[in-house]
This record gives C-alpha cells, structure tokens and sequence, in this order.
C-alpha cells in the first residue's frame, strides 16, 4: 500500500440484505483490508455487513477502530471483538472521527445510512475539503441505481461531468483493494475547480 493510505473507512449497511453476495464481499473486504496491513474504521456496530466486515478484520489480524454514537449501541450492538470503539455524542460527531481517522473510503452495500455517508463524503471532495480517495463496489449492481443517478444530474446540468473523478468504482473487493494500492497522494484541494 502507497504511504499515504494506512486506513480505510468502510461505509456499509447495518442489515445483511437478501443476497447473501453481499455478506461474501463484506468478509472478503474485511479479510483484504487486514491482509493489506490497513486499519479499518467503521461505525462500530456488531450487526449487518458493518459486523461481519469488522469481525472478518480482526479474525485476520488486523486492526479495527469502531465510532458509534451513544445513542445506536442498543440498536446497532458493537461486536464484542472490536477492542477500539469509540463512543461519541451525536451522529456528526461519528461521521467526524471516522472522516478524520481514514485515509480513504470505501462504500459496500447498504441502506440510507450507507448512501448519507457515502454522499457526504464525495460533497466533501467537490468542495475541496479533502482529497482522499473513494471507492464504491458495486456488488451484484448494488451501485448502479445511485451511479445513474448521479449520471441524470450531470445530463441535466446539475453536477459537472468532472466530477466523476470523485470517486471510483469497483466490480469486486481485489478491484477495490487494486485501487488503494494505486491511489496517487493527495493534491492540494482546489475547491473552484471541483465545483
Ligand atoms: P444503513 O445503510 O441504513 O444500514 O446504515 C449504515 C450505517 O449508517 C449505520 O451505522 C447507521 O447508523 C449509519 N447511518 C444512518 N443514518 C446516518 C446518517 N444520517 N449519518 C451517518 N450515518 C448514518
């Protein structure tokens, strides 16, 4: 892995979904991400894809740093083999820890609370607050709704073609880890030029 990545934030969903693919790429990523010697930080919880990425880390040696907000460890339950968890106030505070601790980001299948994440962190990128890398992987096509999405705002004029920089995406977990390995170091954030 280039220097410059040594963790990754993982945004996925709290439930499994019906396709148990879903559950296979939240293992293999977990796996790959501790294999790759990066630490993974996610929202903590012991439940969904969220808790078998982290557990799949940790069963393979890796690091783990877990951030949920009080108020979700009743529901989202932290998985009692995350040792690192960080208990914070609110959801931005959440959403706060984990943009500072990662380096980068990817997206695995999820609900709302994956495609909030997921688009606060590209907005955050268009405006030049940061210049981390973001990777979506589009499991069974999980991805494809949202991508057209974002290609209807660029037909109408809402969100320049440029801005499919922000991100990339990812057939499969090795695909996604291929793109960490290939990230180039961040560049000074020009925010007008994203814009
Ligand atoms: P979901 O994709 O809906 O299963 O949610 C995945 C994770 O995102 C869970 O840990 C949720 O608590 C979290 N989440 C839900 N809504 C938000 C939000 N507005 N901001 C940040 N995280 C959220």
């Amino acid at each position: 892995m280039p220097k410059h990545i040594r963790s990754v934030a993982v945004f996925c969903g709290a439930r499994a979904g019906t396709d148990p693919a879903h559950l296979a790429a939240a293992q293999a990523l977990g796996a790959g991400i501790a294999a790759a010697g990066l630490a993974l930080v996610y929202g903590g919880g012991g439940v969904g894809l969220m808790g078998t990425v982290a557990e799949a880390a940790i069963a393979a040696g890796g690091r783990v740093q877990g951030v949920i907000p009080e108020f979700l460890t009743r529901v989202e339950r932290p998985s009692p083999v995350v040792a690192e968890l960080e208990v914070t106030t609110s959801m931005h505070t959440r959403k706060t820890r984990m943009f500072e601790l990662a380096d980068a980001f990817v997206t695995l299948s999820g609900g709302l609370g994956t495609l909030d994440e997921t688009v606060e962190i590209i907005t955050w990128r268009q405006l030049g607050l940061h210049d981390k890398p973001i990777i979506i992987l589009d499991v069974q096509g999980w991805a494809q709704p949202f991508l057209a999405m974002i290609e209807a705002l660029i037909a109408q004029g809402f969100v320049p073609e440029s801005n499919r920089r922000l991100y990339a995406v990812a057939a499969d977990v090795p695909a996604a880890l291929a793109l960490l390995r290939d990230a180039p170091p961040p560049e000074t954030a020009a925010p007008a030029e994203r814009l």
